[in-house]
C-alpha cells in the first residue's frame, strides 16, 4: 500500500531504528537527522515516516505530511542558527538522488553558492 515501509529501503530501517543516525528532531509524522556525509557545518536530512519515493510524490499523496517536513526543515535551520540555508530536493538519479524514500536536505553554516551545478 503507498506509504508503508520498504523492507528494501536504507531511511525506513531508520525511521524503524534499525540502522542508527544522529536524531536532531522527531515529531509523529517525521525524522530528521544528521547526513553521514555531510556537505556543509550543517546537514541535516528531514524525511517523511512514511515511505514515498521522492518529494513530490509524498506532497500529491500526502500534503499534511509534506508540509510537516517543510516546516521541520525550518526549525531544523533555526536550532543550527543557519540564518542563510538551503532546503534541496534530489529527484531523480540525473539530479544525484541515491536514497528513494522522500528526503529534505537543510545545508547551511558556510556561504551557497547558485546556481548549484
Ligand atoms: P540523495 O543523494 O538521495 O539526495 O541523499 C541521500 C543522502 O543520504 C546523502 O547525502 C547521503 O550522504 C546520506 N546517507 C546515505 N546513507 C546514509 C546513512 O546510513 N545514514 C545517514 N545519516 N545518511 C546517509
Ligand atoms: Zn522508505
Amino acid at each position: 500500500m503507498a506509504g508503508e515501509a520498504q523492507s528494501d529501503c536504507l531511511f525506513c530501517k531508520i525511521v524503524a531504528g534499525d540502522v542508527p543516525a544522529t536524531v536532531v528532531r522527531e515529531t509523529e509524522t517525521t525524522v530528521a537527522f544528521r547526513d553521514i556525509n555531510p556537505q556543509a557545518p550543517t546537514h541535516v536530512l528531514v524525511i517523511p515516516k512514511v515511505h514515498y519515493p521522492d518529494a513530490a510524490s509524498l506532497a500529491a499523496a500526502e500534503p499534511k505530511i509534506a508540509a510537516d517536513v517543510l516546516r521541520e526543515a525550518g526549525e531544523v535551520a533555526a536550532e543550527e542558527k543557519a540564518d542563510s540555508y538551503r532546503i534541496v530536493f534530489n529527484t531523480g538519479t540525473g539530479a544525484g538522488q541515491t536514497v528513494f524514500h522522500a528526503h529534505a536536505h537543510v545545508l547551511g553554516g558556510r556561504g551557497l553558492q547558485w546556481p548549484p551545478g
